[in-house]
Formats: C-alpha cells, sequence, structure tokens
C-alpha cells in the first residue's frame, strides 16, 4: 500500500462524475419530456429560438447511463451504450455530408409545431451535436473495452467535443449567431450544448490516470498550479469581455473605451494571476525551506536522542567489568543494556517505519481482528511507564466486541504511541484516559490527559514530520517527533483518520483515531478465524470481467491464506486452468470471447480438471440457471453478491470436489 501521489480522492472523483452524470441524466429525460408535455421552455432554456430535439435528448440521455454505469463497473453495458450513441451521431452526421434525409429525424417530435428553428429537417440536431455524439460514443466504447491502455485515447477525444461545445457556449455568451445557429454547420441549442459539454467533463474526470486529470490531480506545485490558474482563466476571460461589451451596449461607454477597459482588465486579470501562481511557488519554497531546517534540527535531535541511551549502556558496561561476580549488580546492569537496547530498537524502528512509509512501501498485514485484543497489548507495553509516574490509567471498552480489518501490529503500535506521549506530558501523578466507543458506521479511540496540553495553532502542526512544541534541546521530554506522523500515516492507511484536541497549554490533551467498521459485527469468532485464512488454503482462479470485483475478492481470498490468480475472459479462464492447475475456479457466467458455461465445459473435458471444485458466480439464480450450470459441470451455483463468509465456508468445507458435499 503506497501513500497517495494525487490529491484528489479517486472516491471524490467517482461522486463527481456521478453528480455530472445524474445533471445530464435528468436535464435529458426533462428536455425530453417538454416534446411530450408540450412544454418549449423545457426544451430551450432561455426562450432563445432553439430547442434541444428530442434524438439529442435520448443519446444524451444514454451516454449519461453509460457513463453512471461505468463508475460502477458494468464495461459491457458501457460498450453497448456508447455504440448506439456513436451510431446515432454517425448517422445524423451522414445526412449533413450526403445531404439526404434518412427518415428517423422526426418519430419523437410529437407533431409538435415548434421547436424547429435550426434545424435542416424537423427534428435533425445540428453538425456540432453529430460529432459530439460520434466522439462521446467512441470514448464511451473505449471506456467500456477491457483494453486499459486504450483509454488514454478518452480524454482527447473528450477535449475536441470541450472545444466545440465551447465555441457553442461562447456563441451564445456573445450573441454570435454564426457560432450556433447556421443550420447546416453550427447549429445548435443552449442545453444540448450544455449537456454534451457535460458529458465530455465526465468523461475527462473518468480516466483520472490519463492526462489532463494526471496533472490535475496531482500533489505536486504544477499540479497545485494548473488546479489554481486553469478555473480562473477559464472563467477569466470571458467573464471580462462580457462585461466590457455590457457595458458598452448598455451605452455606459464609447466603444474605445470599451476596447481600452478590455485590455486594461485582462492584462489585470492576467498578471493578478501570474502573481498568485508566483506567490504559490514561493510558499512552497518556503515550506520546502522549513521542511529543511526541521531536518536539521531532528539530526541534532537524533544525535542527542541516541546518544542518550548510549550513556547509560556504557556506564553498565564498566558495572559488569567492575562486579567481579556480584549478582545484584550483573542484574541491574544487564536491565539497564535491556532497557537501553529496547529503547534504540524502538527508536530505529520508528526511523524505518517512517521512511518505508514516505517511499510507499509500508505493507498493512489486515486481518479480521477483534479491537480491544489490541488495546490490550497497547496498554500492556506502556504500564511500566504509567506506574513509574504513578499515575492513573483509566480503560473504558465497550460491552460488545468490535471486529475491524486492520493490521494489529501497527494498530497497537499507534495505540500506544498515543499513550507513551500521554504518558510523558501528563507528569508525575497525572491522569490518563483511554476509551472506545462505536460511533455509526465509526469506531472511535480517545486518548486523553491531563497534562502540559497543546497550543491551539499547533494543534495540526504537531503532526507533521519532526514537530515538536517545545523544540529547545535541553527541554525535559525526549523525542523525535515522529510518532504522530507515523500514526497519521498508519491510521490513513487504514482508511480512518486522527485529531489531536486541547484547551491550551495546561489543560491536557485529547487524541481521537476514527477508524471505519468494515465487517460484519455480528460474525462469531470461528466465522472470523475462517475470513483470517486458518482453514482455507487452496489454489483459486478467478475468473471475472469486472476488475474490480475480480480483484478484491483475489485480496480478501489471499488474505485467508489462498494462492489467487484472475483472469478476465473465458478463454483466458481456460488457459490458465490448464497452466496452473488450481484446486478452485469461481467462475463467472456472462464473460467476454467464451461464456463461463463452455468454458466450464472446456476445462471439464480434460482428465487433470476432474477434481477441480468449479463454482458458478452470477446474478443469475432460477432453477433454469442452476440445471444450466450443473449440465456444464459447476460444482456449485451462486448467485451475486456472494457473501464472502458463505464462500470461505465453502472454500473451508471442502477445497476438493470429490469431498464436497453439495
Ligand atoms: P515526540 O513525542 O517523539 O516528540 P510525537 O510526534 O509523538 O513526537 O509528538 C510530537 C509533539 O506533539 C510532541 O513533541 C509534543 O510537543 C506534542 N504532543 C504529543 N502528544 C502530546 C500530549 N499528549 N500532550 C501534549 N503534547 C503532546
Amino acid at each position: 500500500m503506497s501513500i497517495p501521489l494525487t490529491i484528489v480522492a479517486p472516491r471524490s472523483l467517482r461522486r463527481l462524475s456521478v453528480i455530472l452524470g445524474l445533471f445530464t441524466l435528468i436535464a435529458s429525460v426533462g428536455s425530453f419530456s417538454g416534446w411530450v408535455l408540450d412544454l418549449p421552455r423545457l426544451t430551450s432554456w432561455l426562450a432563445s429560438e432553439m430547442s434541444i430535439q428530442p434524438n439529442t435528448t435520448v443519446l444524451i440521455a444514454l451516454a449519461s447511463i453509460a457513463l453512471l454505469l461505468i463508475q460502477y463497473g458494468y464495461s459491457r453495458s458501457t460498450l453497448v451504450l456508447g455504440a448506439l450513441v456513436a451510431l446515432g451521431g454517425g448517422l445524423n452526421l451522414l445526412q449533413y455530408m450526403l445531404n439526404m434525409d434518412f427518415g428517423f429525424n422526426h418519430q419523437l417530435l410529437f407533431a409538435r409545431e415548434w421547436g424547429h428553428a435550426g434545424t435542416l429537417t424537423p427534428g435533425r440536431f445540428g453538425p456540432p451535436a453529430s460529432i459530439a455524439f460520434v466522439l462521446i460514443g467512441m470514448s464511451l466504447m473505449v471506456l467500456g473495452l477491457r483494453d486499459v491502455s486504450a483509454r488514454r485515447y478518452v480524454s482527447a477525444l473528450a477535449l475536441v467535443v470541450v472545444l466545440l461545445m465551447g465555441f457553442s457556449l461562447l456563441g451564445y455568451l456573445f450573441g454570435a449567431r454564426d457560432f450556433y445557429a447556421i443550420p447546416w454547420l453550427s447549429a445548435i441549442a443552449l442545453p444540448s450544448a450544455i449537456m454534451l459539454m457535460a458529458l465530455a467533463v465526465n468523461l475527462i474526470i473518468s480516466v483520472p490516470q490519463h492526462q489532463p486529470m494526471l496533472l490535475l490531480c496531482e500533489r505536486s506545485s504544477a499540479g497545485s498550479m494548473a488546479r489554481t490558474v486553469l478555473p480562473i482563466l477559464i472563467i477569466m476571460i470571458p467573464l471580462f469581455i462580457w462585461l466590457r461589451t455590457k457595458g458598452y451596449e448598455l451605452g455606459l461607454f464609447d466603444i474605445g473605451t470599451s476596447r481600452a477597459l478590455g485590455a486594461a482588465m485582462l492584462m489585470l486579470g492576467v498578471i493578478s494571476l501570474m502573481w498568485i501562481a508566483l506567490l504559490a511557488l514561493r510558499r512552497r519554497e518556503q515550506r520546502e525551506r522549513e521542511a529543511d531546517r526541521r531536518k536539521d534540527e531532528f539530526i541534532a535531535t537524533l544525535a542527542h536522542e541516541l546518544r542518550n541511551p548510549l550513556a547509560p549502556i556504557s556506564n553498565a558496561v564498566s558495572m559488569l567489568k567492575l562486579a567481579q561476580g556480584n549478582a545484584e549488580i550483573f542484574s541491574r546492569a544487564t536491565e539497564m543494556i535491556e532497557r537501553q537496547a529496547a529503547h534504540l530498537v524502538r527508536l530505529v524502528d520508528d526511523l524505518l517505519d517512517l521512511s518505508r512509509i514516505s517511499r510507499g512501501k509500508m505493507e498493512l498485514r489486515r486481518k479480521h481482528i477483534e479491537l480491544v485484543s489490541v488495546i490490550h497489548q497497547a496498554v500492556e507495553t506502556c504500564s511500566l511507564g504509567v506506574e513509574a509516574a504513578a499515575q492513573e490509567l483509566i480503560v473504558e471498552l465497550p460491552a460488545q466486541p468490535i471486529y475491524l480489518h486492520a493490521d494489529p501490529v501497527r494498530l497497537a503500535q499507534v495505540v500506544s504511541n498515543l499513550l507513551s506521549n500521554a504518558c510523558k506530558f501528563a507528569g508525575q501523578h497525572g491522569c490518563i484516559k483511554l476509551a472506545v466507543e462505536r460511533s455509526g458506521e465509526d469506531v472511535l479511540i480517545t486518548v486523553k490527559d491531563n497534562g502540559i496540553g497543546i497550543p491551539p495553532d499547533l494543534l495540526g502542526f504537531i503532526f507533521e514530520m519532526f514537530a515538536q512544541v517545545d523544540q529547545s534541546l535541553e527541554r525535559s521530554q525526549s523525542g523525535l517527533g515522529i510518532g504522530l506522523t507515523l500514526a497519521k500515516q498508519l491510521i490513513e492507511l487504514h482508511d480512518g483518520s486522527i485529531e489531536a484536541r486541547s484547551e491550551g497549554v495546561g489543560k491536557g490533551s485529547e487524541f481521537v483515531i476514527r477508524l471505519p467498521i468494515t465487517i460484519d459485527q455480528d460474525a462469531s469468532p470461528a466465522e472470523l478465524q475462517h475470513l483470517n485464512g486458518t482453514n482455507v488454503k487452496s489454489r483459486i482462479l478467478i475468473v471475472d470481467d469486472n476488475l474490480d470485483s475480480a480483484q478484491s475478492l483475489s485480496e480478501v481470498l489471499s488474505l485467508g491464506g489462498s494462492e489467487t490468480f484472475v483472469a478476465h475472459d473465458g478463454e483466458a479462464a481456460v488457459a490458465a486452468a490448464e497452466r496452473l492447475r488450481p484446486d478452485v475456479i469461481l467462475l463467472d457466467i456472462g464473460l467476454p470471447k467464451l461464456n463461463g458455461f463452455d468454458a466450464c465445459r472446456r476445462i471439464r473435458e480434460n482428465q487433470w480438471a476432474k477434481n477441480i471444485l468449479i463454482i458458478a458466480l452470477t446474478g443469475w439464480g432460477q432453477e433454469e440457471d442452476r440445471r444450466k450450470s450443473s449440465e456444464a459441470g459447476f460444482d456449485v451455483h451462486l448467485v451475486k453478491p456472494v457473501s464472502v463468509t458463505e464462500l470461505l465456508n465453502l472454500l473451508a468445507r471442502s477445497p476438493q470436489r470429490n469431498n464436497l458435499d453439495r
């Protein structure tokens, strides 16, 4: 698992894409109902004379559905819908190129007398929309293909649509009729231009792994510059020209003044923008310099921290030399060495972890765990320190066990880090409270102390690398200032968050970890054991054309100790089975190239496949479907969505076909 290089989470992009998809879907259905209900206003939003044509609304709706479906992994439907959209646009374009009427334009007009302005034939949408549909349809088809490398062309095609629609929208903004009203060349209604623009932007968002999204989402100076400058430029230039034109039209100033004003505003705007960009660059440089300075300080602290345990160790060595068989001195000296060596190991481990995280090499060993056992482990690690400082440690745990899918070692490390900080900063006779509670779909782990507190303006800062509130080398509390950085990164790798709270200096501190609860809380410990794979160890071939479902299932099963392999079409499944000779095959039925039934038959033809447990994973669960899968040679027929527990139970009962109790 690696630290994301992008600043925008894939989930947010998906959400944005779904919002845009819903917008175009609702807007197109709304416009179509304008034709059905005889409400012209629904088809020409600004009461301009041109209406969106019903065929346009249908194709936009299809494209919107395709874009929504691709977000949920239905690539085949996206391919088919994309083909329909491209075909619709292409045929319409052909009418213009051949100067013919193919006769499919008017059927959805409901014989309305209005809304024909800008059309050569009633119901026929214009050339810009036709070209846009061809490009959008092609892009959708590429998205629906399994060939991920072809996706780089999606944004190029969509950018052409953005440019085309940009022209039309600018035409509307400035009343340039040639840009949107010439029937055989540029005719397009305003709603069509807006919706097609939204579809094109949505397509670009759907391929975040390629330009321009790659740069726009990147966690870098260039990325942040692109994010600031691009939207401002897109809005600023048309806005300035529009203001200047409107002022002139309203008679506020003459043409010469309007031009001079336009030039002045543009200059001012571009210079301000450049200034903003330069300031951002400068801020970044300052931050880097500050980070450098902190690194230097850190090296000094590190030297100090490493030297601290060395003094007692060398003292202990002297004690050993002088002990001359004195058992008490011997045991005190060795205990001291042991303690100090453990401290050194902890320091070095933290450093290594941090470097692993910043290189994206930190691996979480997630399994299904019971949280309280992790908490106990953390408390145990810190109990000596708490005792030594005569502190009171109150632990509040929930009555019901809480199960998480997490790395127990890392989680215990984070909690014990917070506890040892609390112990360090609460001082002699301080009070520390550790609480675990459920909060909706999350669990909250809170570590609170009544110690020295944290100044409010430093609450965010303390999670940064090498950050310490008291930075003097003579400070009474030692440490490297990396514990909280590590804690934050580890918690974020678990998809959680951590927050520091404090009323101020001297008023104690509180650290709250929030982690998502992702597994069924009613699962019995025995089921959890299954989930952790104590019983399931097979070679499993997973065949699904939905890459995400195959991958996620593969991950769950490999967590369970199985060796997993993935294939995405029927032919690849047969080849993989031949090559890998797995114990179990989880086979989707609807597959490209060769469907699941035929793939199963082909595999079963072989002598070596006699004992393979072949499980159908399908959306169809009728008696007839079960009969068909049994005839094709499947051992078990499971209907999606399959519960992982059910699947693991099935595999645990018998990974071999012979022993399976059907
Ligand atoms: P370290 O403890 O090694 O200095 P951390 O990253 O764990 O490094 O903590 C960073 C800084 O945050 C500490 O130096 C301290 O200034 C502040 N801090 C952390 N926990 C507490 C706490 N419970 N009370 C007060 N200050 C704290």
